[in-house]
């Protein structure tokens, strides 16, 4: 957590720095200390509009910091205050964000980084965002950083070697508008998914996986992080607070301490349907008029968590919450995932439905995507085609006398003869990406494992599991690890579904 003193006196000794406006009409500057607001409250001072000095007693005021511990993993220490008190503007008024945010980060790469990239989508919509204050303690002075296209890049002063570690503390206000985004509010639920500053994945030889939202799929990627969060709501709404994870003792504001690939919160007035799976809580939130489904979808998450942490290694939090949504079909976060109600009318409660297929499929994303993570925008069968093929796992074990009807209804009957291995920007339809990267990877993984054997293929899955927990999986590991565990070559499936199959022999 960040107390305001801390970071009232954080703020003396830095290099604040200046930012050039790149999204085009929108002139951001570092115009805000942190300080009190009059109320007392954690509400962040603000300069008028334009100015481009912070407050120069903060700038001036004492001698510089010491350097910061290098961090094992990126460190996010945030103070949030979420104001849903509507105020005028858009489609149904505008609740508010107000973001204290520092960053640890430390070089774990054997090469030198010359400047810094965090993925920052509360900024992508420049007509609701603005920022309060920057500072970070390697800025170079004579380059601008910049805001551009939901990304913050901060040029250094000189590159960071490896084993050096930088900070930046960063303070934003995001306006919340009535709509289905990552970041949205409708008449049951707030949704906080991609609402913080996060560093994408660095790799060696390619830099930061930093990428551009496609037309389809996930843009975002990231390595296992710490969180430190605060979040402080304020409301005259009675909300629960679900969240990737769970609060320390009691009371407000909300305490958080996780380590994993995300934090996402959801204020909601659903009602809550508790189960466990082993020693994890699940919690399936749904609006009243769909008990029901609120039943079913907590059965399912608990039963592919028991499955998948038998089959894969152990769900790495204490909690798993699964919410209906309005977010288009399913979306996953770490210790949280989303399921829209379109799911919900066709609901047999016999397993033969989506609802179920796609819960075990979120689910599944704890795995492929939370404990092991891709980059998501270049190799998104990395993850889906895994989560795909988990429902199968899933309904293998659960519904045994329905895996045929899992393979037609899900999967055989949307025929793709594209490479799985596309990346998002190969596809302009919704329908041909999922066809190729999550259901044709699915059918290529079965081939994988009728060439292999089953023990054969659950051991690749699993050590794929073990060795990959908490990085970041390139299709050369899934490679290696398939063909290690494997008596006989599997090139002649690799280069039948992809365009980038490993070399033979
Ligand atoms: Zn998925």
């Amino acid at each position: 957590m960040i107390p305001s003193a801390s970071i009232r006196s954080a703020a003396c000794g830095l290099l604040f720095l200046c930012l050039c406006a790149c999204s085009a009409g929108t002139a951001f500057a570092p115009s805000a200390v942190f300080a009190p607001s009059p109320s007392g409250g954690r509400t962040p001072t603000q300069t008028p509009s334009g100015a481009t000095v912070a407050d120069p007693a903060a700038t001036t005021a004492s001698a510089p910091e010491p350097a910061p511990s290098p961090r094992e993993r990126p460190l996010y220490r945030i103070e949030a205050v979420l104001d849903t008190l509507l105020t005028t503007g858009g489609n149904g008024g505008m609740m508010s964000l107000t973001v204290r945010e520092e960053v640890t980060y430390t070089n774990h790469s054997a090469e030198s980084i010359p400047g810094l990239v965090l993925q920052f989508e509360p900024a992508r919509r420049s007509e609701l965002f603005e920022l309060l204050s920057l500072s970070a303690n390697r800025a170079s002075q004579t380059a601008p950083a910049s805001i551009e296209n939901g990304q913050l890049r901060i040029p250094l002063d000189a590159p960071l070697a490896p084993g050096e570690t930088v900070w930046l503390r960063l303070e934003y206000r995001r306006l919340i508008a009535q709509e289905d985004a990552t970041i949205g509010w409708n008449d049951y639920q707030i949704v906080l998914g991609d609402w913080y500053a996060s560093f994408p994945p660095y790799r060696e030889g390619k830099g930061w996986l930093a990428h551009a939202p496609g037309k389809v799929g996930e843009h975002l990627s990231f390595p296992y992080a710490d969180f430190d969060i605060l979040l402080d709501v304020q409301s005259d709404t009675a909300y629960r607070v679900a969240a990737s994870g769970v609060s320390e003792a009691g009371g407000t504001p909300h305490h958080f301490l996780f380590t994993g690939r995300s934090f996402a919160f959801a204020l909601t007035t659903q009602i809550p349907f508790i189960r466990t799976a082993g020693n994890v809580e699940i919690l399936g939130y749904t609006r009243p008029h769909y008990e029901a489904q609120g039943k079913i979808i907590a059965d399912i998450a608990a039963r592919s968590v028991e499955i998948f942490s038998e089959r894969f290694g152990a769900y790495p939090h204490s909690r798993f919450t699964v919410l209906e949504s309005e977010l288009p079909d399913g979306m996953e976060y770490d210790g949280l995932v989303f399921l829209n109600p379109d799911l919900f009318p066709d609901y047999t409660g016999n397993g033969a439905d989506y609802l179920t297929a796609i819960t075990a499929h979120e689910t599944a994303h704890q795995w492929w995507y939370g404990r092991v993570g891709n980059d998501q925008a270049i190799d998104p069968w990395l993850d889906e085609s895994f989560a795909v093929y988990s429902e199968l796992i899933f309904y293998e074990r659960a519904y045994p006398s329905l895996v045929d009807w899992w393979w037609w209804t899900r999967v055989d009957r949307y025929p793709s003869h594209q490479c799985v291995d596309h990346p998002i920007y190969q596809f302009t339809r919704f329908r041909d990406y999922v066809d190729t990267v999550y259901l044709r990877g699915a059918t290529m993984l079965h081939a994988l494992r009728q060439q292999m054997g089953n023990q054969a293929f659950a051991e690749s899955l699993r050590e794929l599991q073990s060795t990959g927990l908490g990085a970041v999986m390139t299709s050369a590991d899934v490679f290696r690890i398939f063909q290690a565990h494997s008596a006989v070559p599997l090139y002649t499936i690799w280069d039948a579904y992809l365009c980038l199959p490993p070399p033979h022999g």
